[in-house]
């Protein structure tokens, strides 16, 4: 099954390569070892079931939620039963919540008598509110940010639209992830950008490339003391704003009411599979568990914390025993900040060396173009050269001394 090709072959590609596995009952990387692992993992469908658990039975994680409380509940139940070792690392997280959202086209040139026009958007993670009765301006379409940078004297009490194109064709060409990564850049620094300079709001287009009229939300990097509503709209209802302003000046009702509320307590989920010979050293596969609100975050990221899990329990019915600890992490509050991982970070900076390798799926779990991977000179050996457009692109597929 798709869902654990990328994990997997991670998995038998580096970690077999670096002679993890103990020659207990295999000699160490052989490639029958390697094809029982990748057979075990194809055929069995422990991981898809983990998935539907978490995704109908829990749903939406984003963090300082109740689902993301079940999730790691969930996640920690399931390891405890595969024999690992589980352990809840707390992590104070971001706690922000969706409130009401709506945006409506009110005033615009050549617009009939009573008509105004909806327009479909979500505000973004960390987003500010607007009062509750709304908030009307007139809106800025702004390109990139030099254009913004140009025209800063006109944003001081407007709303700022970055219609921003998803770059479909660098998409086309296997380069999803950077064309996302380009376009998610306005989302996470437009809107404080447009704060800087006094906008009273910002909206940035959907990033994606699949449009239905649909928002894609994700976070926005705002200052407390200017947290300005900020929101993602469809990218048709982007373009009509875009069109309506070349006509003349267009104004815009906002009425958003997301809260940020108190820091919640949360966890990180780590199962351990101890190592058989260098139990001190420790070898992460892993993905994150919380995901945004609007849906269950099926691909993003419980996949990734699916096909991880997996892991433990596909070497535990092969009867493999790794040579160092195989820890299994089910990271908290990726998507808002990633305290998570910084907690991690904290409480092992003092014997970074015993971090061998980490390994993070969260590329969701369609067909793989490989991986990204920054690595030591020493082991440069372990991971095969990069062959396909994705990894050529990536400027840390060169094995950069880290
Ligand atoms: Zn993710």
């Amino acid at each position: 099954m798709q869902l654990r090709k990328p994990l997997l072959s991670a998995l038998a590609t580096c970690l077999l390569g670096a002679g993890l596995i103990g020659n207990t009952f295999a000699a160490p990387n052989d490639a029958e070892t390697l094809g029982k692992i990748r057979d075990a993992a194809m055929q069995d469908d422990w991981a898809y079931q983990r998935l539907e658990d978490l995704t109908d039975l829990v749903g939406p994680r984003l963090s300082g939620s109740p689902g993301a409380t079940a999730a790691v509940e969930q996640v920690a139940d399931a390891m405890r039963k595969l024999g690992a070792k589980v352990t809840l690392q707390p992590v104070k997280v971001p706690h922000w919540v969706r409130g009401e959202e709506k945006g409506e086209i009110v005033d615009y040139k050549g617009r009939p008598a009573n008509i105004t026009q909806k327009v479909v958007l979500t505000a973004l993670g960390g987003s500010g509110a607007t009062p509750a009765t709304g908030l009307t301006a007139n809106v800025i379409v702004i390109r990139d940010f030099d254009e913004l940078k140009a025209r800063a004297a006109e944003v001081k009490g407007n709303i700022v639209l970055f219609d921003v194109a998803f770059d479909q064709a660098m998409a086309d060409r296997g380069l999803a992830g950077p064309a996302y990564g380009r376009g998610s850049s306005f989302r996470t620094n437009g809107p404080r950008q447009a704060a800087e300079l006094g906008a009273v709001a910002a909206l940035v287009r959907s990033v994606g490339g699949a449009n239905f009229r649909l928002p894609h939300t994700g976070l926005t990097v705002l200052a407390d003391g200017k947290r300005i509503p900020a929101a993602a709209v469809s990218a048709e209802d982007a373009m009509l704003i875009t069109r309506l302003s070349k006509r003349g000046p267009v104004k815009l009702k906002l009425t958003m009411t997301p809260q940020m509320l108190p820091e919640a307590d949360s966890f990180n989920v780590i199962a351990d599979l101890p190592g058989t010979e260098k139990p001190e050293e420790v070898v992460i596969v892993s993905g994150h568990l919380d995901s945004w609100d609007l849906a269950t975050g099926a691909h993003d990221d419980a996949t990734g914390v699916t096909g991880a899990m997996a892991v433990i329990k596909t070497l535990n019915q092969l009867g493999l025993k790794p040579r160092r600890t195989i820890r299994v992490v089910a990271w908290m509050s990726e998507e808002n900040g990633g305290a998570g991982g910084n907690a991690y970070h904290k409480s092992n900076k003092a014997a970074l060396d015993k971090q061998i390798a980490a390994i993070e799926s969260d590329g969701g779990a369609g067909r793989s173009f490989g991986f990204q991977a920054s690595v030591r000179p020493q082991y440069e050996n372990c991971l095969p050269r990069c062959r396909n457009r994705w990894c050529r692109s990536a400027p840390a597929c060169s094995s950069a001394a880290t």
